[in-house]
Parts: structure tokens; sequence; C-alpha cells
């Protein structure tokens, strides 16, 4: 996994990013790469390099980070059905080493993801 955090350089407005949400916990942001007609990045502010680094604390947090993908998708109209994804460490295909959620959506999406 990339060792360099560029999601907090988006937070600290370091890097240009097309930022579509922001509150006290989290920015929404379009992926620079998209995978899908929508292809947005949820993340939150605070530290956390992986799924895998998540605690009780967190709870609230991810609650949080959950309704805002929910709020998006009905923002970015896509009433009939989109997919959330968290990659979790090198054989999750994880690439950047700050916790985010991936919400993409506008095509049909198929399982296995592979
Ligand atoms: P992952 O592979 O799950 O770690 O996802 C990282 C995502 O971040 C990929 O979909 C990249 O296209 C995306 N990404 C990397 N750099 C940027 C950036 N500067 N702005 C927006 N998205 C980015």
């Amino acid at each position: 996994m990339l060792e360099d955090n560029i999601f907090l350089k988006i937070i600290a407005r370091q890097i240009p990013s097309q930022i579509i949400h922001e509150d006290d916990w989290c920015l929404a942001f379009h992926d620079v790469n998209p995978q899908a007609p929508v292809h947005v990045l949820i993340i939150p502010r605070k530290e956390i390099p992986t799924h895998g680094d998540l605690v009780d604390a967190d709870v609230e947090l991810l609650g949080h980070l959950h309704l805002i993908a929910v709020k998006l998708a009905k923002q970015l109209k896509l009433d009939d059905g989109y997919r959330v994804v968290i990659n979790c460490r090198d054989r999750g295909g994880q690439t950047v080493p700050h916790l985010h959620f991936h919400l993409m959506g506008g095509r049909d999406f198929h399982w296995p993801p592979g």
C-alpha cells in the first residue's frame, strides 16, 4: 500500500479536489479515476489507516459515514441502487492508507466483484 496519505492533503486543502460534502466528521469528493458514472469517496477527518483499525469509539463516526452515503446517494439520484465499497489493506486492494467509502452508481454492478 502506498505510504503517502493523499487524503490528508485533501482534508488540509493542500491539493485540489471536487468536494461535494463537508462536516465536522468527514469529507466527500469525486474520485479522480471514476469506476462508474458516479464515484464519490467519503473519508473521515480522523486518521484511521484502514477498516481493520476501527475501534469501539468509532461507532458513532461509522454511523455518520453511512448516513452521509445515504444522503449523497439521494442527492446524486442513485434511487435505483448503488454500491458502497471499503477496500482493506493490500489483499483488499486498498491503495490510499486512510479509511474511505467508495460510493458508486449509475451503472449495473456484478457479483462476485473480482
Ligand atoms: P482504494 O484503492 O480503495 O484505496 O481507493 C483509493 C481511491 O482514491 C482510488 O479510487 C483513486 O482513484 C482515488 N484517488 C487517489 N487520489 C485521489 C485524488 N487526489 N482525488 C480523488 N481521488 C483520488
